[in-house]
């Protein structure tokens, strides 16, 4: 028998979040997409965020102007954010070019058919009214008097 997954409270957010991205997403295209646009945004935002803790560095010493929230971070704390940031930077670029890759491959009608099948089985809609029955049958079992526990 399988081991049971962790149901530790990221697990389950973890498991939440990936079965409603096979839900929402259930072709192979819009997967794709998807992960195309999530690598962008997380790219475009750390980019940002570096550019902008480099520029408040090196102007720290001139700058007056700077508010009072960006004087609170200490310059060893802004050096090692942008070391770590440098270093998702280029390992963000390296999964890019793996993406390019895998947007090179085009599916057909027929195998994006199997994708949504398959997608529904693994994902079902947790409003489909068959699902909440069964959810609602799941979540009864474990309040059915124990009868261990009544003596
Ligand atoms: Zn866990």
């Amino acid at each position: 028998m399988a081991e049971k997954p962790c149901q530790c409270s990221d697990c389950q957010r973890f498991y939440k979040e990936h079965d409603r991205l096979i839900r929402e997403f259930p072709t192979f295209k819009q997967q794709q997409e998807l992960n195309w646009a999530s690598i962008q945004s997380f790219r475009t935002l750390c980019t940002q965020v570096t550019n902008e803790l480099q520029r408040q560095l090196s102007e720290k010493d001139l700058n007056e102007e700077l508010s009072s929230e960006e004087k609170h971070i200490s310059d060893i704390e802004i050096s090692e954010a942008l070391d770590d940031l440098e270093c998702v930077n280029a390992y963000l670029y390296s999964i890019e070019a793996l993406m390019e890759r895998i947007f090179d491959t085009k599916i057909s009608n027929r195998i994006e058919s199997k994708f949504k099948k398959i997608a529904n089985e693994l994902s079902p809609d947790p409003l489909n009214v068959d699902r909440l029955i069964l959810n609602r049958l799941f979540h009864q079992t474990p309040d059915f008097p124990d009868k261990k526990n009544i003596n």
